[in-house]
């Protein structure tokens, strides 16, 4: 997957750290470092942290391998989707 953060929309609250310290870290009290091509095993963490983030500052961008990691159509509680599906 692809990250972007609007470092002049962080406000540096760390939520992104705790919830993904795998792909974000706190360099200092303000200063964020993070691996913009975090492995596909770290969507479910970097998902939670784009939604923690209290400034909506990162931008996430899904590829081909993600969407190989999606859980079962089948297992997706009322989804109509079948994402990677073959027809
Ligand atoms: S949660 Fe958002 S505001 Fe806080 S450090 Fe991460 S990107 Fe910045």
């Amino acid at each position: 997957m692809r990250l972007v953060v609007d470092l002049n929309r962080c406000q540096g609250y760390a939520q992104c750290a705790f919830l993904a310290p795998d792909v974000f870290a706190m360099h200092g009290e303000e200063s964020l470092l993070y691996n913009p091509q975090a492995a596909a095993e770290q969507r479910q963490n970097v998902e939670r942290a784009v939604a923690a983030c209290p400034v909506g500052a990162i931008l996430l961008e899904l590829t081909d391998e993600d969407m190989a990691h999606l859980p079962a159509p089948d297992a997706v509680a009322g989804s109509g989707a079948r994402p990677g599906g073959t027809r």
